[in-house]
């Protein structure tokens, strides 16, 4: 058994989750440069060339990538041989969370109450997963994640005999009805099977698969790759102004699902992606 202080886990969230704020994904950095390159449309390459600019700025400044800060959505696996020593480690998360948000100025985007709306003013709390995994390691990612793409995740229940034609027209349909919404150049995960509350979790999950990876499944990765050419070719482009780019990628996670059901579930990231990563 491997013992883990949480203090120790909470000052190494304090660090990655600032800087977050702060600096873009680099392999996402890296594609917006590459699309800067290949995007025909005068009005998408200036919505390229604006977001590496912004990219500059609030790395330089040390300013937020958006002024959006995003509700921060934590995912954890947890090594089966790890014994955690300190406080609940939720309510670590919750005050690192609370100190990065309230000592770097970043807006509070979170409210208490979903119909009450009062501002918790330190962007707490935030919205916390766990997985127990084989291992004597923590795993935490962290993903400050903008409300104008989180409101444009859809999920449906299918019925089985809708196959994989349902499951690409609600894709395409979802992409149309978001347009603009979600700011791209986004990542579209598609979570399939498994229930009502999974299949969503799923589709946010796939977004934070490492960057160049294909789904494990040769049917899935040719299904990922064939609607990241259909999405883009609506032509909806860099910030939905018309272009090449509207996604960067699409990513597909699966789970076994009933027999009487086909759960799909899409979800976009944004044109600001935040992600920091943790292993103790
Ligand atoms: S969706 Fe993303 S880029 Fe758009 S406003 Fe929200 S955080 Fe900013």
């Amino acid at each position: 058994m491997r013992r883990i202080k949480t203090e120790e886990i909470k000052n190494k969230i304090i660090d990655a989750l600032t800087k977050a704020n702060f600096y873009l994904v680099p392999e996402f950095h890296e594609f917006l440069k590459y699309a800067l390159t290949e995007e025909t449309s005068e009005t998408g390459r200036q919505v390229l060339k604006d977001l590496l600019e912004n990219a500059e700025i609030a790395e330089k400044e040390r300013l937020p990538l958006c002024q959006d800060t995003g509700m921060v959505n934590v995912y954890i696996e947890l090594g089966q041989e790890v014994f955690l020593e300190g406080k609940l480690l939720t309510d670590v998360i919750t005050e690192a969370v609370r100190e990065v948000y309230t000592q770097n100025y970043l807006r509070p985007s979170v409210v208490n109450d979903p119909l009450r709306r009062l501002n918790t003013k330190d962007n707490t709390p935030p919205i916390v997963h766990f997985e127990v995994v084989p291992g004597d390691k923590v795993k935490i990612l962290l993903v400050p994640k903008g409300g104008g793409s989180e409101q444009m995740c859809q999920v449906a229940m299918l019925a089985p005999h809708q196959g994989m034609e349902g499951v690409k027209e609600l894709v395409i349909s979802s992409v149309k009805r978001a347009g603009p919404n979600p700011c791209p150049p986004v990542i579209v995960g598609i979570g399939i099977g498994g229930n009502f509350d999974y299949v969503a979790y799923l589709a946010k999950k796939a977004i934070l698969r490492p960057w160049g990876t294909r789904n494990t499944d040769p049917f899935y990765a040719n299904l990922e790759l064939e609607l990241l050419k259909e999405i883009n070719a609506l032509g909806l482009g860099p910030g939905g102004l018309g272009g090449k780019f509207y996604a960067i990628d699409v990513r597909i996670e699966t789970y076994p699902t009933h027999i009487a059901q086909l759960p799909v579930a899409v979800a976009f990231n944004c044109n600001s992606f935040r992600l920091a990563k943790i292993e103790i």
